[in-house]
């Protein structure tokens, strides 16, 4: 993907899911939690997730605070991880984890959507740990739920 469709496609992807969170709200029946804090920025998530007795997210949303890209990778991610197995959320997480923070990632952007406009993040130092936040609370939820996961 060249570089300029990626920062066209991230900068209309963040805003959209910023100004129109996807899926942020309570979720009573939920029966696995993540709770996530980037010091760096200070955006706080908490994820909630209703994992099925085939071990498959039924349902998925988010609570919480933060800057744009830790709001937009959020909605983003609650809206991939939908009927996924807990073992696809995590390679999921794997991918996008290596995409936004490995210099030479393996990882082929453009099969992951719409979450390729997070890799985006990348240009943006800074904000990298932001873009990763949502993500290492799924990771968190489904390996230590009890664990905060922090950016650092
Ligand atoms: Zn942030």
């Amino acid at each position: 993907m060249e570089i300029d469709t990626l920062r066209e496609l991230y900068q209309e992807v963040i805003l959209d899911h910023n100004r129109h969170p996807r899926n942020c709200h309570d979720l009573l029946e939920a029966n696995c939690h993540g709770n996530g804090f980037n010091p760096l920025c200070g955006d706080k998530i908490q994820l909630h997730l209703y994992i099925n007795a085939a071990d498959t997210i039924e349902k998925v949303a988010f609570t919480g605070a933060g800057c744009a890209i830790a709001v937009a990778s959020a909605s983003l991610m609650t809206e991939a991880l939908k009927g996924l197995s807990c073992q696809d959320a995590e390679k999921l997480f794997q991918q996008m984890h290596s995409a936004l923070t490995e210099k030479n990632s393996p990882v082929d952007i453009t099969q992951l959507g719409k979450l390729a406009a997070l890799v985006g993040a990348k240009a943006f130092p800074a904000r990298v740990k932001c873009a990763t936040l949502a993500w290492h609370t799924l990771h968190n939820a489904l390996t230590h739920p009890s664990d905060v996961a922090t950016t650092e």
